[in-house]
């Protein structure tokens, strides 16, 4: 018999790098085994198992059998922060009070990292990539980022260059600043801390080669390259999103899905592209509805993804982007939480950061950032001073610098507050979930073994069971069907068994169902209905002669 241990406290003072998380997930596992189950949606490109942790109460039926809210985190390798959240939500599940009854009724699929070679590449370097690189045919004239002057950390590296983009920040000789007409030397160009493939000794260096974003690699309105950056060759065609793709579409019971991003704070919505008038009207409304939520727990701006950018900037137009793939082709309410970076913290407002207009205020802002960091008692590093380094091709180099783990995640004790405001909005989208039960399951006897059994198969939930108005004509979003299952002996005398109810509708909506059946036996077992609701989730009944 398996114990409840205690389930294992999430410190919020380091990012997980890829065995600290597999033993967080492990030992969350092991203090519940009746509520967590840890698997995998599949295996990294460099072979790592994509963690997916299975919440539920065991004890109400398995996770397929019930409507399920889906969170992913760290799709982007530098946004550590998503993986933190996600773990906080999936421990917060286990330890609150609060959540037993959703639980019974309910089950989440969380998936922290789903890019946890990326992932670790951040947390062990601090060196910045999107979701990846193709480091497997090296292009020359290419830099690969490495720890050059094996400190273990990737930073950048400055050289003095007549050309020059940047010059040392007066105000703060730690910052690089853009070089304006009245600068004066030294100039310097800077390259990412790394080797140079097979260089010819020119300007003209390139940096990682080929990269990849795995949030333009979802199908809807997928467009490759040059058109879309980072879209990959073909929708899904990086193998750990494939693997998210056949999850997604081997279980009709999810009803909400939810990923966790940093960029200044703020609560995403669709659509990605085009505008509101593309998108359902009514499901615009609730999408608000829900995502108001989000902001008022957390503060956060409510934003669709269109307008996530600098004040006067033109609306965004991201292609094979997760909101309108998981609006358009799930039929779902998705969002994204930015979870915010350090300027967040440092008490910067996501309207300050996109009313930025010039460079001069952008390193404004970058400045009183660093200012505020200075007075945090308890810190990681987050500047590490120029020095002096022979690089082996060009000579020398200076490498420090800012650490882009730091500067684009929010701090963890600030991440610990946002984790438990975000989690409350998870909290309160999930309730809505659709509910298809069972109810009144009865038989009457009719005549001489002749038996009229009823039931009413219902929505008790708030959601539909299409969960939007768009997910009304998708496949994916499986309507009702009733399985008539007779018991040994029994004879069906109705037309049919099995029933197609189509989707039904949140909380009112119940339909009255009934059949005739004749039985040669004493009176017993009758049947068993089996009712398979796609995102309201399945539910069976027994019914005998007696009931
Ligand atoms: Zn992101």
């Amino acid at each position: 018999m398996p114990t409840n241990r205690t389930i294992p406290k999430l410190q919020f003072d380091h990012f997980f790098d890829y065995q600290e998380l597999t033993e967080y997930v492990t030992a969350l596992a092991a203090a519940r085994p009746d509520f967590v189950s840890l698997s995998s949606i599949g295996t990294s490109r460099e072979g790592r198992d994509i963690h997916l942790l299975t919440i539920t109460d065991s004890s109400t039926g398995p996770a397929e059998d019930k409507p399920a809210y889906l969170i992913h985190g760290n799709i982007h390798a530098t946004e550590l922060a998503g993986t933190h959240a996600s773990l906080y939500t999936a421990r917060q599940l286990l330890a609150s009070r609060t959540t037993s009854e959703l639980l019974k009724r309910t089950a989440f699929y969380i998936i922290p990292r789903i890019n946890p070679d990326g992932g670790e590449f951040v947390v062990k370097t601090s060196g910045s990539i999107r979701s990846r690189t193709d480091r497997s045919e090296r292009v020359p004239n290419t830099l690969y980022q490495e720890d050059v002057n094996g400190d273990g950390l990737i930073l950048t590296m400055r050289l003095p260059h007549p050309n020059g983009p940047f010059v040392a920040d007066a105000e703060d000789s730690r910052l690089l600043i853009r070089r304006r007409h009245d600068s004066r030397p030294p100039f310097f160009r800077t390259l990412p801390e790394g080797l140079i493939h097979g260089w010819d000794g020119t300007d003209n260096i390139s940096v990682e080669g080929r990269g990849f974003d795995w949030n333009r690699n979802w199908s809807y309105d997928w467009r490759p390259e040059p058109e879309q950056y980072g879209a990959g060759d073909f929708p899904f065609s990086e193998v750990e999103m494939r693997a998210m793709a056949e999850f997604l579409f081997s279980h009709p019971n999810l009803y909400a899905v939810l990923g966790y991003h940093t960029g200044p704070n703020a609560v995403l919505r669709p659509p990605s592209t085009g505008s509101d008038t593309d998108l359902d009207e009514g499901d615009v409304r609730v999408m608000q509805e829900l995502a108001d939520i989000g902001s008022e727990h957390t503060g956060f701006p409510v934003i669709p993804v269109i307008k996530y950018r600098r004040d006067g900037g033109r609306d965004i137009n991201l292609r094979g982007h997760f909101h309108n793939f998981g609006y358009q082709h799930l039929g779902l309410f998705v969002f994204e939480f930015e979870l915010g970076i350090m300027m967040n913290s440092a008490g910067i407002s996501t309207k300050d950061i996109f009313a930025v207009k010039t460079e001069r205020e952008h390193e404004a802002l970058v400045r009183r950032t660093l200012k505020w960091w200075d007075r945090q008692k308890k810190r990681d590093t987050l500047f590490e001073p120029w020095t002096r380094c022979d690089h082996p091709q060009l000579g020398a180099v200076e490498i420090g610098g800012l650490l882009s783990r730091h500067l684009y995640n929010p701090t963890l004790p600030d991440l610990e507050r946002i984790a438990e405001k975000t989690c409350k909005f998870t909290l309160e989208h999930a309730a809505r979930h659709p509910r298809v039960v069972v109810e009144d399951a009865r038989a009457e006897r009719v005549g001489d073994g002749v038996y009229r059994v009823r039931a009413r198969i219902a929505n008790r939930g708030e959601f539909p069971t299409h969960v939007s108005n768009r997910g009304k004509g998708l496949r994916r979003l499986q309507g009702v069907r009733v399985e008539f299952r007779p018991a040994e002996g029994v004879t069906l005398l109705s037309e049919s068994g099995h029933r197609t109810l189509g989707h039904l509708g949140g909380l009112t909506d119940g339909r009255e169902l009934e059949w005739f059946v004749s039985t040669d036996g004493d009176a017993g077992a009758l049947c068993e209905l089996r009712v398979l609701g796609g995102a309201g989730g399945n539910a069976s009944v027994s019914i005998g002669a007696a009931d």
